[in-house]
């Protein structure tokens, strides 16, 4: 075994307080590398070496931060096929997933390196005569970022260029269970040219190191991507200490995809089975909640039925794989005990959740889609996280509409249908943060904003030019040249 990856702290790779191996999910005895965790007081070195770094960071050129944010973007595109397999590796997406994913990575800094550039004010005429009012957009300062398991570098990648372009310095803290993709984006930026101090890396448990971020009277802002309980300490802790903190939390769905009469049948087939069972199911935006109209219900559940009988469930790394292994065993546990509360509240069967056994020892799960279902049962309210959903049978347009909006969630939400007149209505009335028509609930661009309200977000949108909402701070100044 190579020698542990370590963190990064003002711009050195450290050792760590203890050591974490990265097990990948498809064969339990591959051990993906061992990573440092770090301690309270490593965390706390951390936040000391971006604050340190900011005053320089938030003043250096806009070229400057475009030139980093560039390289790494063209070093993780020509790596994708290796960072792609890492990420398959270690948590489990398939690798065509992996490498999609990476691929996005390096769109999004390219992204971002361009809106180095871009960050524009206003200059306003006064309401007092002689007086000038200039409004700018200045960097917030030391962000904390707090990252799950289930997109392990897109999602570092989507707040850390961000942050960056705008001047800001980072102190990132990746899930613990897939420390491996941060390391790598973090590798890549540091020999990209960033300052010391600038980016800061802290793997480690969120118990111990995400809880230092989050007390920690230097963070000026949070930005957290995760479940709702977990979400809801973080909010408590950003605006409980002396001084609150910004703060933006992505958190669950319990996404309903409705599926009209008039639907072109293979489309919303492809569209429910992509969006609930790909990626194993774990995406926040996965579609758990299919509400399907009568007249098209029994040949949607056979259809689908069918497609994922023709579906190969086994090691992320082999080709033909369309599904990999849950991430881990406490996953797994939870998938199981959703499957079994939902038999309990009488939900029929109608494909999947048994165990799989392959070649190597993993986390194998077939997809479960269950039917007679309804809306106040538990399968339908709460997020299961995994590759089960759940077909709701209604009469009319109007109950599904009702029925997709009858949640605490609110991230993305998709509609099947050729009615113009019933996805323009969708599109307006649906309750989400992100409105799918004829397209999985999952599945988005990297240069347009993505969140969603209700109990899944809080704060200003990510991605695209709406992030600078969160990654500014505006400032309004009034000149009177005399
Ligand atoms: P989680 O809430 O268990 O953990 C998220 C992060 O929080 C991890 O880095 C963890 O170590 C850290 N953490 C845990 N306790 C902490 C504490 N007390 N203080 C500070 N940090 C702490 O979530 P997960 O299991 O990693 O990810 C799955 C969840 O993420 C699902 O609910 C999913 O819907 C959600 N998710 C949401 C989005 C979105 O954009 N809305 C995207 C991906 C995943």
């Amino acid at each position: 075994m190579n020698a542990p990856f370590k963190n990064l702290i003002a711009g050195e790779w450290v050792e760590g307080a203890s050591v974490n191996p990265n097990i990948n999910p498809s064969n339990t005895k591959d051990v993906v590398g061992e990573y440092v965790r770090a301690s309270k007081q490593q965390a706390e070195e951390a936040i000391a070496a971006a604050k340190a770094a900011f005053p320089a960071w938030a003043r250096s050129t806009p070229q400057e931060r475009y030139e980093i944010l560039k390289k790494a973007s063209d070093e993780i595109l020509a790596r994708k096929d290796e960072l792609g397999r890492l990420l398959s590796r270690e948590e489990g997406k398939t690798l065509a997933e992996g490498v999609g994913e990476t691929v996005r990575a390096g769109q999004i800094f390219a992204f971002f390196a361009g809106e180095c550039l871009r960050l524009s004010g206003e200059k306003l005429a006064s309401v007092r005569p002689g007086v000038e009012v200039d409004i700018t957009r200045e960097p917030v300062g030391v962000v904390g970022m707090i990252t799950p398991w289930n997109f392990p570098i897109a999602i570092p990648s989507w707040k850390i260029a961000p942050a960056l372009a705008y001047g800001n310095c980072v102190v990132l803290k990746p899930a613990d269970l897939v420390p491996g993709c941060s390391w790598a984006i973090v590798d890549i930026l540091h020999r990209a040219g960033l300052p010391k101090g600038v980016l800061n890396l802290v793997m480690g448990r969120g118990s111990e190191v995400g809880q230092t971020i989050l007390d920690h009277k230097d963070v000026d802002a949070i930005t957290f991507t995760g479940s709702v309980p977990t979400g809801r300490k973080v909010a408590a802790a950003a605006v409980g200490g002396t001084r609150m903190k910004k703060l933006q939390l992505e958190m669950g769905g319990k996404n309903p995809l409705v599926v009209l009469d008039d639907a072109d049948l293979k489309v919303a087939v492809e569209v429910a089975v992509n969006g609930a069972f790909f990626s194993t199911g774990q995406r926040c935006t996965a579609s758990s909640r299919l509400i399907v109209q009568a007249g098209i219900h029994d040949k949607f559940v056979e259809a689908c039925v069918e497609r994922l009988k023709g579906l190969v469930i086994d090691d992320a790394l082999k080709p033909g794989t369309h599904i990999g292994p849950v991430v881990d065993q406490g996953q797994l546990d939870q998938d199981l005990k959703y499957i079994g509360i939902a038999k309990e509240e009488g939900a029929k069967l109608a494909w999947g959740g048994e165990l799989l056994n392959r070649e190597t020892p993993g986390f194998y799960l077939q997809p479960a889609l269950f039917t007679e279902t309804t809306n106040d049962m538990r399968i339908s309210r709460e997020e299961v996280f995994g590759p089960v959903a759940n077909v709701i049978r209604v009469q009319s347009y109007d109950e599904a509409l009702a029925m997709a909006n009858d949640t605490e969630f609110g991230l993305s939400s998709g509609i099947c249908t050729s009615s113009l007149k019933y996805a323009s209505h969708f599109k307006r009335n649906s309750e989400a943060g992100m409105i799918m028509v004829n397209l999985p609930t999952a599945g988005v661009d990297y240069h347009v904003p993505f969140g969603g309200r209700k109990g899944s977000s809080y704060g200003s949108r990510e991605q695209g030019a709406y992030a600078r909402e969160f990654y500014t701070t505006v400032k309004t100044a009034y000149t009177f040249p005399g």
